[in-house]
C-alpha cells in the first residue's frame, strides 16, 4: 500500500525531521513542526502527533482514531 512506502532519501538528508503520514504536500509527506521544549511533533494541518522518544505514545487525532476502529 502507499502508506508503507517511504523514499530512501528520508533516512539520509532529513534526519530528525518527522513527516505526517496522512498529509502529502508537493509530492512529499508534510513536515511536522518541531516543538521547542517537548519532543512531540504536531502536524498543523490534520493535528496528527508523533512522539519518537516514546513508542507507547498514542495519537488521538481523527485519522489515527479511524485506523484503530477498522
Ligand atoms: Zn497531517
Ligand atoms: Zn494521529
Amino acid at each position: 500500500m502507499a502508506n508503507s512506502y517511504f523514499p530512501r532519501e528520508q533516512n539520509q538528508s532529513a534526519r530528525g525531521v518527522i513527516r505526517c503520514p496522512y498529509c502529502v504536500e508537493a509530492g512529499n509527506f508534510r513536515v511536522m513542526a518541531i516543538p521547542e521544549s517537548e519532543d512531540r511533533y504536531t502536524c498543523n494541518q490534520c493535528g496528527h502527533m508523533a512522539l519518537p522518544s516514546n513508542p507507547l505514545f498514542e495519537c488521538a487525532c481523527k485519522k489515527c482514531a479511524r485506523f484503530r476502529i477498522t
